[in-house]
C-alpha cells in the first residue's frame, strides 16, 4: 500500500463504504491506492452502518455533499428507499453497491455484475449471444444474471439448490427473461444430469455462490468431468483466490476468471462513475497483489 504524499486538508474528499461487518474490506486500499497514483485529493473510509442507522447515514452524506459511496451488506437492498435514482441493473437486482451523488440527486448503481464483466471481457472473452451456466442466486449471482443478460449474453442457464435463496432465483430469472432478450432457464443443482448437460452447452461456467468460500472451503459444486478444456471456469469466490473449482479447471488447461479480478473491477467502475477517471487498475493490481 503506498503512504499518502498529500496532506489532509480542508479540500480532501471524502468517498465511504457504508455496511457492516466491514472493517475487513478490501476497498479502502483499491481505491486509496487509486488516488494516490493520480494524485487525487480524496479519501476512502469506512463506516460500520446497519440498517437502523441507514436514513440517517444517507442523509448525511447527502447534506454533507459527499461525492459518492459503496454499499455492502445489510444494506445493499434497504438503501433504495433513500435514493432517487436507480440504475436499470440495480431495478432489476433489487439492490445497489454503489452511490453517485449528483448535487444531493442520489443515483444507485450495481458494479458487481459490470465488473465481472469488465473481468471477463479484459481477458478477451466475448459472450454476446453465447450461452453461460451460472451457480447461485444470491446477491453477486443476480448482479452477474443481470449484467450479461443487459449485455447481449444469449442463453443462461441457472442453478440454485432449494434453500432459502430459491424463491429468490424463481423470481430474478422470470424477472430477467421478462425484462431483456436473454433466455433464462432455472434448475435445480441437485439434478445433476441436468448440470453436466447445461455446462456441456456453454462456453462458460462461473460459480457466484459462497461455496469455496471459507469456511467451505473445500467444497466444490462441479465435477471434475463436467469441465472440458474448451471451458472458460470462473469463481466469484476470492477467499481464498484459487477455489477447488479453479483448480480443477486450471489443471484441465481451462481459461479462468477468478473472483480477484472481478473486486477489482467492480472497484474500478465505481472509482470512474465517482470520478469521471479511469481507475490505474494495473498499478492497484501490482500495489494490493491481485
Ligand atoms: P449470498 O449469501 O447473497 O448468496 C449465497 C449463494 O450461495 C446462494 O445462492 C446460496 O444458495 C449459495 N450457497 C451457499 N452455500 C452453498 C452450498 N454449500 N451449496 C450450494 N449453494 C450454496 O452471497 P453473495 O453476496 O452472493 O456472495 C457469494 C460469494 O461471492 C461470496 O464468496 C462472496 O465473497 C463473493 N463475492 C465476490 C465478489 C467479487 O467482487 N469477487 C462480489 C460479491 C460477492
Amino acid at each position: 500500500m503506498p503512504e499518502r504524499k498529500l496532506p489532509i486538508t480542508g479540500h480532501t474528499e471524502l468517498i465511504g463504504l457504508i455496511a457492516t461487518p466491514i472493517r475487513h474490506s478490501m476497498s479502502p486500499a483499491l481505491h486509496n491506492a487509486a488516488f494516490e497514483k493520480l494524485g487525487m485529493d480524496k479519501v476512502y473510509l469506512v463506516f460500520e452502518v446497519g440498517k437502523e442507522g441507514l436514513e440517517a447515514a444517507v442523509q448525511g452524506l447527502r447534506a454533507m455533499g459527499v461525492r459518492g459511496w459503496n454499499v455492502s451488506m445489510p444494506n445493499k437492498a434497504a438503501i433504495m428507499a433513500y435514493l432517487d435514482i436507480l440504475s436499470p441493473a440495480a431495478q432489476l437486482c433489487g439492490s445497489v453497491n454503489t452511490v453517485i451523488n449528483d448535487g444531493g440527486v442520489l443515483t444507485g448503481t450495481v458494479t458487481d455484475g459490470t465488473g465481472w464483466m469488465h473481468a471477463v471481457a479484459e481477458r478477451g472473452i466475448d459472450l454476446k449471444g453465447k450461452k453461460i451456466t451460472l451457480l447461485g442466486a444470491g446477491g453477486a449471482a443476480t448482479a452477474i444474471l443481470v449484467q450479461a443478460a443487459l449485455d447481449g449474453v444469449g442463453e443462461i442457464s441457472m442453478f440454485n439448490r432449494q434453500d432459502e435463496f430459491w424463491p429468490r432465483a424463481e423470481e430474478k430469472s422470470a424477472l430477467v427473461r421478462e425484462k431483456t432478450n436473454c433466455k433464462v432457464s432455472l434448475f435445480h443443482l441437485e439434478d445433476r444430469d441436468a448440470l453436466r448437460r447445461e455446462i456441456g452447452d456453454s462456453v462458460l461456467l462461473v460459480n457466484a455462490t459462497s461455496a469455496g468460500m471459507k469456511p467451505q472451503e473445500n467444497l466444490c459444486l462441479v465435477d471434475s468431468d463436467m469441465l472440458r478444456r474448451e471451458l472458460i471456469v470462473s469463481d466469484v469466490v476470492y477467499n481464498p483466490r484459487q477455489t477447488i473449482l479453479l483448480q480443477r479447471a486450471e489443471a484441465l488447461g481451462c481459461q479462468t476468471v477468478p473472483g480477484l479480478s472481478m473486486m477489482l473491477w467492480q472497484g474500478a467502475e465505481a472509482f470512474k462513475l465517482w470520478t469521471g477517471v479511469d481507475m490505474p487498475v494495473e498499478y492497484v493490481r501490482k500495489q494490493l497483489g491481485l
